[in-house]
């Protein structure tokens, strides 16, 4: 048995909801169904949850939300309307005029896009409707309580019927409502699957799956096939989003492969993430492959610290890594020679006189023969497991770098051999990366 969360594209409007439908109604094992708000209909438009959000900006503004809940009760009787469906969501909006009129939050405004889209889908589907409330938990702080949640979701959602969840939100225990952050329905989808121990988290959005590079640099890129979740995390951490990144961790913990499914090209396999290597030796097989994908993110900085004998000196990089924390600067990468450590951090995120002061308590503290800043760095992460098993991995990296005249500026490498990171200049990322696609993927042999 299954659970099948539709992002929302695919929830958009009556047309693409019909082809969710038709997706549920032609499988069987499809029991439990995970629903976003109705996202963008074409690019200009805007998202349910944005209209939402502009609710209480307008209550905030004027005293009242009037014209953006307008727009969202006309997105709705576009939906029911267009899905010829007998339902009347008055009492409902009446509920959230009131409840945003009276003071009520970004949170709670937020959320009722996937509640609505829940009964309209429930609606079509004939299936049952359990409101993410009553057994999606938050604490008191605002975390997501997994095991309260694992035993509501096998108390009230478990069962032989089809079930629909309105995704992106649960309660505190006080009866807030508390959302995940934007995307957030993916999170609710896995969390469900852990919580019936479904064989298959399937994943419905508008893309074929995870692309091997980013289709905005190469076109057309290979789709792929199958994944791992540590290469997913090392993907999506460099900019990779097809899924939220919290969605891992619940089906992680129960070993349920997540497959990736395009509404509107449902023929096409997706992508498949799976637990473990292992298990893609059994039941899940792929195509020998020695590099999985490419991601990469631009903007970096490198803080390059030399010190004869640094390797001698002992809590060296304790201390640097110290002065780092008191200023609240996230380390990206670490690589180190034996007297020297380059420490990559996201310029991006950082203010330039909280850089100023890393680097003058790093020449203050830790004496170093010497200390250069590098702005304008692109990190590229070239990921697999495959390469582990084939010799020359990196040589073939380099060697198409090289061929395209592409100045490597740093290069890190895990020992678990799942990826190889290289800092580019900025202005070679793009370069970059189609020349390493072409290497892998250009008829070289991956
Ligand atoms: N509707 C929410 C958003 O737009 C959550 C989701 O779609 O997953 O972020």
């Amino acid at each position: 048995m299954k659970v099948l969360k539709f992002g929302g594209t695919s929830m958009a409007n009556a047309a693409s909801i019909r082809k969710v439908a038709h997706i549920i109604n032609s499988d069987p094992s499809a029991r439990y169904i995970v629903v976003s708000a109705p996202g963008k209909r074409e690019s200009s438009d805007v998202k349910v949850t944005d209209l939402l959000y502009e609710c209480i900006d307008e209550r905030d503004r004027s005293g009242v939300c009037d014209a953006a809940l307008a727009k969202v009760i006309s997105r709705f009787g576009d939906i029911i309307e267009g899905l010829g469906l007998e339902l009347d969501l008055t009492p409902e909006f009446n509920v959230i005029r009131d409840q945003i009129n009276g003071g009520a939050g970004k949170d709670y405004a937020s959320s009722r896009g996937e509640f609505l889209s829940g009964i309209v889908t429930a609606k079509l589907l004939g299936a049952r409707f359990v409101d993410a409330g009553d057994v999606i938990r938050f604490d008191m702080e605002g975390n997501f309580d997994s095991e309260t949640t694992n035993c509501l979701v096998a108390e009230r959602v478990l069962g032989n019927e089809r079930v629909v969840v309105p995704g992106f939100y649960g309660k505190m225990p006080n009866g807030r409502i508390k959302t995940f952050s934007r995307g957030g329905s993916d999170v609710t989808g896995a969390i469900i699957a852990r919580g019936v121990n479904a064989e298959v988290y399937e994943n419905w959005t508008d893309v074929d799956g995870f692309m091997t590079v980013d289709p905005r640099i190469q076109k057309n890129p290979q789709i792929i096939e199958m994944l791992t979740y540590k290469e997913l995390r090392e993907l999506s951490y460099m900019g990779a989003n097809v899924l939220h990144p919290e969605s891992i961790f619940p089906v992680r913990k129960a070993d349920i492969p997540i497959n990736i499914r395009n509404t509107f090209n449902p023929s096409a396999p997706g992508t498949m993430i799976v637990p473990t290597k292992k298990f893609m030796r059994g039941e899940y097989k792929r195509t020998d492959r020695t590099i999985t994908g490419i991601a990469g993110k631009t903007d970096f900085a490198a803080v390059y610290v030399e010190k004869s004998l640094m390797n001698s000196e002992l809590g060296f990089a304790r201390r640097l890594l110290k002065i780092l924390e008191r200023h609240n600067i996230l380390l990206e990468h670490l690589p180190s020679g034996i007297d020297t450590m380059t420490v990559v951090i996201d310029a991006a995120a950082q203010r330039k006189e909280e850089i100023s002061a890393v680097l003058r308590e790093i020449k203050e503290e830790l004496s170093p023969s010497s200390i250069e800043f590098y702005e304008g760095i692109a990190l590229i992460a070239v990921v697999g497991h495959g390469m582990n098993r084939k010799t020359g991995t990196s040589a073939r990296v380099f060697g198409a770098l090289a061929a395209a005249n592409v100045n490597i500026r740093m290069i890190d490498q895990g020992s678990s051999e799942l990826n190889i990171i290289i800092g580019v200049e900025n202005a070679d990322y793009q370069k970059a990366i189609r020349a390493i696609y072409a290497e892998f993927e250009g008829g070289n042999g991956n």
